[in-house]
């Protein structure tokens, strides 16, 4: 590849990525794509109708496939062969999950596609903590419709507080609420808790060549029509189809390369399966490695100019890092039971799920802690993994056609409950360059801190004791997830896979590395364009709001590249 063969290097091919190469390469501009993961068809590698009985352990999750066999992550998990991490000492627990394909996590993420609400952008307005979003709610509005019509999302508008609804004919028409979503919306209700249909990234009419669900099987198995959103489907194709968008895959990229007047000139790589290591160059850099992934590649581009990494003058890249707040509680529900036998497949994500409710008690001082979370429920008749068994350790019947009878009554009698909540940026969770240990090819390895505040522990428990009040209204049991001291239902870090920050957008170098376009402050022909540009992370699960940054950015990038001004 010759020197100015590109316009801009795109690193990542997941959401951010995706839609950076999908808005780039529409507006004209040459591409070239940077994934460490192999390359990934889901038309014809997406196993959509296959029975657990054709799986070895019946489909079960291994450390090789953690999700399950037929799970969408061919390659990639919590753990990387030859790609360590660690964890300081001190430090509280903190998982990295990883994938390695084309596509990234939008193969098989959970498709819950919530947008940011206006109070999400000015949080340390409203109540003095974190930071504020150098942009609006309306600036990002626009950006979400055209997310939301390209992507495809389900949803109903609903009026609720800081929950935006989407402009007449943007979503899709959601399935209705399964048996057991009617009874938990009632019993919700009855607390005075909204329910909302839920906003889903699978499409309910066909749009753009891509088939309407089939309510069949489960979403993270991927999508060989498309129904679900994958970048995979609906970002690379229509970037290929430009002609002007070209792909390496098993490219691991390590740093960006800083020329003598101070601006990138490309990036390097190692070829992951090879181990050869190249450096390819265009005019503008694009990161959208991951969060994580991100901030390591700049904290590992050293130059003179940069001798602690790109953008790294203030010592921000890494800092700030945010999760979800996740916790889980699972019910038996007698009621359920004497339910006949139906096909609860549907949409593989839940048909509701409950925004939070508690600004105003919060305004009020009710509760004991800021910010809110959302739940999503879970549960119904649908093809029975070997999580079935479960039922049977819980039987008092060990075996024969009594077992069988107990397991016949009480499928389907079981519902979940998974609060994600907002966590506030603080001074503890960052990652920074281990001083020892590197991968496999000699590049150092990110180093994660961690430690939850005691804001994020309280609202663990409070969410572990709404479940608890919401099962005793529909007489449930509740039989998993009881423990309502925060600090132990609490998840740990990085385990809801909603890592952002470390690369955080703000309104001056001073307190940030990119500005709210993703442009980093110190290298202007650099940008990042995933989650490490979260300033804050909402309860609303953020891969929406990653997309439309990105296209946003993406958009930017190509006015000021086509007025020269890169
Ligand atoms: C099981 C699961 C369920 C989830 N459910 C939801 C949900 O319901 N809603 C939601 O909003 N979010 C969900 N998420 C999170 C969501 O997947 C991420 O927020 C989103 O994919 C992040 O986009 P990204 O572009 O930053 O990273 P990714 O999608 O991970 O893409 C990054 C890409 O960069 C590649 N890469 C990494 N390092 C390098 C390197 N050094 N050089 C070159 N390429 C590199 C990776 O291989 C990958 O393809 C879920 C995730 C998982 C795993």
């Amino acid at each position: 590849m010759a020197k100015d063969d590109f316009d801009v290097i795109v690193v990542g091919s997941g959401a951010g990525g995706g839609m950076a190469a999908h808005s780039l390469t529409q507006d004209g501009l040459r591409v070239l794509m940077l994934e460490a993961g192999r390359d990934y068809q889901p038309a014809t590698e997406t196993p959509m109708f296959n029975r657990p009985s054709q799986a070895p352990l019946r489909g079960e999750g291994t450390p090789d496939k953690p999700f399950g066999y037929f799970d969408a992550t061919i390659d990639g998990g919590w753990e990387v062969h030859g790609e360590p991490y660690t964890v300081a000492p001190g430090s509280d627990e903190f998982k990295w999950w990883r994938p390695r394909m084309l596509g990234g996590r939008t193969n098989h993420w959970g498709r819950i596609a919530l947008r940011f609400g206006p109070y999400d952008f000015q949080s340390r307005s409203r109540d003095g903590l974190g930071v504020d979003w150098p942009i609006s709610y309306e600036e990002l509005a626009p950006w979400y419709d055209r997310t939301e019509t390209l992507v495809g999302v389900t949803g109903l508008a609903h009026g609720l507080e800081n929950t935006p609804d989407s402009p007449p004919g943007v979503h899709h028409v959601p399935p209705p609420p399964r048996a057991h979503e009617v009874m938990m919306t009632r019993a919700f209700k009855a607390m005075g808790i909204p329910v909302a249909a839920m906003r889903g990234a699978v499409i309910t009419r066909p749009i753009d060549g891509r088939g309407a669900c089939l309510y069949t099987t489960d979403c993270g198995r991927g999508c060989s029509v498309a129904a679900n959103f994958q970048s995979t489907t609906v970002l690379l194709p229509p970037a290929r189809a430009t002609g002007q968008l070209t792909i390496r895959t098993q490219a691991v990229v390590y740093q960006v390369d800083i020329g003598p007047d101070g601006r990138a000139r490309g990036v390097s790589f190692v070829d992951r399966l090879h181990g050869t290591h190249h450096s390819v160059r265009a005019r503008t850099v694009v990161l959208a490695a991951g969060a994580c992934a991100s901030a390591r590649i700049l904290l590992n581009s050293r130059s003179p100019r940069f001798p602690d990494g790109v953008g790294n003058d203030h010592g921000l890249v890494g800092r700030y890092l945010m999760d979800t707040v996740g916790t889980s509680t699972v019910a038996h529900v007698p009621m359920l039971e004497k339910l006949p036998r139906r096909n609860d497949e549907g949409m593989s994500l839940s048909h509701i799920y409950v925004p939070w409710w508690g600004y105003q008690q919060q305004a009020r001082k009710e509760l004991d802690f800021p910010r809110g979370y959302h739940i999503e429920p879970g549960g119904g008749q649908r093809m029975p993994g070997m999580s079935f068994g479960d039922m049977a350790m819980m039987s008092p019947i060990s075996h024969g056609p009594g077992l069988r009878a107990e397991l016949g009554r009480k499928y389907g009698a079981f519902v979940s409950f998974d609060g994600r909540g907002e966590m506030i940026p603080n001074d503890d969770c960052f990652l920074d360059l281990d001083p020892t240990v590197k991968d496999r090819w000699g590049i150092p390895v990110p180093r994660f801190h961690w430690k939850w505040s005691q804001h994020e522990e309280r609202q663990a428990a409070h969410m572990r004791r709404t479940f608890l009040e919401v099962i005793e209204k529909f007489g449930g049991t509740p039989v998993w997830g009881t423990e309502t001291d925060g600090k132990t239902a609490i998840s740990k870090g990085g385990e809801m896979i909603h890592e952002v920050g470390g690369v955080r957008m703000g309104r001056s170098e001073k307190d940030s590395v990119v500005d709210s376009y993703g442009r980093a402050w110190a290298v202007r022909n650099l940008f990042v364009l995933d989650g490490a540009i979260l300033p804050t992370n909402p309860d609303k699960n953020p891969t929406l709001s990653i997309l439309a940054l990105a296209w946003r950015g993406a958009a930017h990038l190509a006015k000021l590249a086509k007025r020269s001004e890169l």
